[in-house]
């Protein structure tokens, strides 16, 4: 499967499909190991003049009304959804997820440019009662500036758009760089922006392989006056120590190790079908992907069996299958990181329910719903995000175990927790440490809640109203001698 006119169409000048004359990198389909197009190889004189640009553009599109503004992302909303399966299976190409769910990704990222572009309207200041007769104090947002972004491969549209969405909105405008291993689908994105309206300047975007001399321009030039980062921890610590030397504000939406809790009281037809879509969802590469399932003594066993048995009816298939459940991991990267935690999990006791070695008959990073039963806190996949289609179970007795066992952790993004038990789901979840709490529920994410986490997981919320705020700055005036 290769591009097709209407996505070739859409990338328009921005790739070539043969070598082309300038520096260029491959795009690989990772189901097959093909090349896609070829993009051009961008670095720190492209960031700079991507940033200048954006310094220019940002007086005209921050002096908008937020109506105006909501018009222009309304309108790329719009052709996003109007070319909902041409993007689908961009992302099917691109990143090996299985077609279905790249369609929802698709619906997911437009969510934000909407919802946004509605919300850019209520970025409401405050009156204050005033301490003395002649004053008068109020609040205002404004646009912060210049937004640096840098985003993963994982979903390669919906992590742009849940920064450009309120960035924009505020009356931002932004220098973005896409992984190395999804920049079409942005190519894609700032196109369908630029038809829709979004002024030259107003979105920065730089495909390269050669991250850091781009992080260093977007995390020191000071201009920029926000930086948002998603991705793995140790790359953003180092950004967040980078930011420190122009002050900047900073999001980061770093790794998850979240824990899915389900006692012996839960209703196993809700618990089941949830874990299934927490833990296989984009084949197992979310960052709240469930990473630890713990599950109380009393109902391991039918928990196992039927978790097993759900898990099973995954298929294995290239991702533009309409049947396919389980599409191809990124990168030999990520399979030979789940094979050794598949390995180390066994050496220490773990059980194969299901899966445990690479779908060879498909492809070589093709990795099959894997279930590993009799887990325990030494193996490695305890600690380290799997960021693959790989379920650990782990067996805890008491309410206070499952709650220490689940916050055994230095991240918490999100958690998960299975009860009938309303007192129970109340007091688990207020004592979980996660920015975000599944009570019976295995997919949370939406763009009108606050996506985000805590300890190590991150700084800051992205989607609703504090996905806003992030772009804004509140500036506040005392009126004085203007009378009672
Ligand atoms: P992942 O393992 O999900 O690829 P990374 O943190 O390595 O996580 O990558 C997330 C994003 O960060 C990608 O766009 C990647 O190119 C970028 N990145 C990686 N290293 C650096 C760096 N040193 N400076 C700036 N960006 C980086």
């Amino acid at each position: 499967m290769k591009l097709t006119p209407a996505l070739i169409e859409i990338l328009g000048q921005d790739i070539s499909l043969t070598k082309p004359e300038y520096l260029a990198f491959p795009v690989y389909n990772p189901s097959n190991g093909k090349v896609l197009a070829y993009v051009r190889e961008q670095g720190e004189a492209e960031t700079k003049a991507a940033v200048d640009a954006a310094h220019k553009a940002f007086q005209a599109w921050a002096k908008k009304t937020a109506k105006e503004r909501a018009t222009v992302l309304k309108h790329w909303n719009h052709l996003l959804m109007a070319h909902q399966a041409d993007l689908g299976l961009l992302v099917a190409l691109e990143q090996g997820r299985a077609i279905t769910e790249a369609r929802g990704e698709v619906a997911y990222a437009a969510g934000f440019i909407e919802w946004f572009a509605e919300e850019g309207k209520r970025s409401y200041g405050r009156t204050i009662p005033a301490v003395a007769e002649d004053k008068q104090l109020v609040t205002i947002r404004q646009p912060i500036g210049v937004v640096g972004a840098i985003t993963p491969w994982n979903f390669p549209l919906s992590m742009l758009t849940r920064k450009l969405g309120p960035a924009l909105a505020a009356g931002c405008t932004a220098v973005v760089k896409p992984s190395e291993e999804t920049p079409l689908c942005a190519i894609a994105l700032k196109n369908l922006a630029l038809k829709a309206g979004v002024p030259e300047g107003v979105i920065g975007l730089i495909t390269t392989t050669k991250a850091k001399p781009v992080g260093d321009v977007l995390t020191s030039d000071e201009r920029v006056k926000k930086f948002s980062f998603t991705g793995s921890t140790p790359v953003g610590k180092g950004l967040y120590a980078q930011c420190a030397g122009t002050v900047k504000k900073i999001s980061l939406e770093l790794g998850g190790n979240a824990p899915l809790v389900v006692f012996d009281d839960a209703d196993l037809d809700i618990a089941v079908p949830a874990a299934i879509l927490s833990k296989f969802r984009n084949s197992g590469q979310t960052c709240v992907c469930a990473n630890r399932l713990l599950v109380q003594a009393g109902i391991y066993d039918r928990f196992v069996e039927r978790f097993t048995e759900a898990a099973s009816k995954l298929k294995v298939a290239l991702g533009w299958d309409e049947s396919s459940g389980i599409g191809a991991l990124i990168n030999q990267k990520a399979i030979d990181k789940v094979e050794r935690l598949v390995a180390d999990a066994v050496a220490k006791g773990a059980t194969v329910r299901l899966g445990g070695t690479v779908a060879q008959s498909v492809g070589d990073l093709f990795y099959p719903a894997t279930v590993l039963s009799d887990c325990t806190r030494d193996m490695t996949l305890f600690d380290e995000e799997i960021f693959g289609p790989v379920a650990a179970i782990y067996k805890f007795e008491s309410e206070d175990d499952g709650i220490s066992l689940a916050n055994d952790t230095p991240f918490g993004l999100a958690a998960y927790l299975f009860t009938q038990d309303l007192s129970r789901a109340w007091r688990v979840g207020a004592q979980l440490e996660a920015g975000m709490i599944g009570v019976n529920d295995g997919v949370m994410s939406t763009e009108v809640a606050p996506f985000g986490g805590i300890k190590e997981s991150g700084i800051g919320r992205e989607g609703a109203v504090e996905g806003l705020e992030e772009y804004t700055e509140i500036k506040y005036l005392s009126f004085a001698g203007i009378g009672g």
